[in-house]
């Protein structure tokens, strides 16, 4: 079969002839339809210091995807060949303390597809049938095939209380857009997203963010929003620093900050003045909770109260690899899919 494979430590990726993965008794095996390309496919086709640190080539590299059933171990039996589905890509030991108080989404022995082990950037996943889910008969490949990003929003937005309340959404990428619609959907009064790019905030605005603003006007829009009070919740979706301080600075005293961006380095916070006297609630987010922030995801889009298909903007086969890398680099991208069969 074809796969994109992190062949040697160095950048870039390779299209190659590998041999279909084998199943073990308690997995299935995927044909893959349509995968999504997101920020970590990028670290490790750069080679950077985290995918140095945690990647070990060769392996298929890709870990958000839909597709069809081709193959079931012995053991399965809720799977069946030809279902269509999708999966949780963070294998989890379901064994350790987390994993038995309903928090596997934080499981220390978490193996991620694509990272830890082969990915889905080829034509066959091997998956623990534990994984799969099942997608409804009129949900595309195309929004199967990103569940793994729009559940981080999901998770980011719903474990907040988002009925009524005034949100800011400090960053515009795929997942910042996704939560604007999932905030939206949930009944947020006021949606308030900043980004420095002005083709992601216009993805914002049709995502049904109230007002779109630069991270300058950011403070003004929530002032003007909030009768100056601060906004109820912020969900920090950059990663960067300034963005971060910003959270801080206009959630309102007693609110709540969700943490998703994941910043480079560590940053200096001054926890006195921007976190206690404000008494705010942080919370950082890790994946997807598994599975409560599946069944939201399946129930939102169910209900036809959150649509992301404007958010898929750029299409590219396996082949074009290189091409879809720079999509997302240049920032001109809102989610990027290879269209794989
Ligand atoms: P992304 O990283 O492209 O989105 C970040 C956006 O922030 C960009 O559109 C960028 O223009 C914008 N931005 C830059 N400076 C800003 C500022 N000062 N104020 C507001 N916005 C600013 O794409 P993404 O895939 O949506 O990922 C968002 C973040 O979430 C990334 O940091 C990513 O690493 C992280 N992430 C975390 C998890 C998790 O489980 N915690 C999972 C996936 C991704
Ligand atoms: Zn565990």
């Amino acid at each position: 079969m074809r796969a994109l494979v992190k062949e040697t430590a160095a950048p870039g990726f390779k299209l190659k002839e590998v041999p279909e993965p084998t199943i073990r008794d308690d997995e299935v095996l995927i044909r893959v339809r349509r995968a999504g390309v997101c920020g970590t496919d990028v670290h490790i086709y750069d080679w950077d210091a985290w995918a140095q640190g945690r990647c070990k080539p060769p392996f298929v590299v890709g870990h958000e995807f839909a597709g069809e059933v081709a193959q079931v171990g012995r053991l399965v039996t809720d799977v069946h060949i030809g279902d269509r589905v999708t999966a949780e890509g963070h294998i989890v030991d379901g064994r350790c303390l987390l994993c038995r108080t309903g928090n596997s989404h934080v499981c220390p022995h978490t193996r991620i597809i694509g990272v830890d082990r082969d990915g889905c950037f080829a034509d066959y996943i091997a998956m623990p049938a534990t994984n799969v889910w099942h997608l409804d008969d009129n949900i595309s490949f195309d929004i199967g095939g990103i569940h793994d990003p729009m559940g981080n929003a999901f998770h980011t937005a719903l474990t907040a209380e988002i009925p009524g309340a005034t949100v800011l959404i400090t960053g515009c990428g795929p997942i910042g857009l996704f939560a604007v619609g999932i905030c939206k959907a949930a009944g947020a009064s006021r949606i308030i997203a900043s980004d420095v790019n002005e083709t992601r905030l216009a993805l914002a605005r049709r995502m049904g963010a109230h007002d779109v603003v630069h991270p300058n006007e950011a403070a003004a829009a929530v002032s003007r929003a909030t009768d100056g009070l601060g906004v109820d919740v912020v969900l920090e979706m950059s990663g960067v620093p300034s963005a971060i301080h910003q959270a801080f600075e206009l959630v309102r005293v007693g609110g709540r900050v969700q943490m998703l961006g994941i910043p480079s380095k560590p940053i200096e916070v001054n926890l006195a003045s921007e976190v206690i006297f404000k008494g705010i609630t942080i919370y950082g987010v890790v994946g997807r909770r598994m599975y409560d922030t599946w069944h939201q995801v399946t129930r939102f889009l169910r209900s036809g109260m959150f649509d992301p298909t404007p958010v898929i903007t750029h299409r590219f086969p396996l082949e074009a690899a290189d091409e879809a890398i720079n999509a997302i680099k240049t920032g001109a991208a809102g989610k990027v899919i290879f269209e794989i069969a």
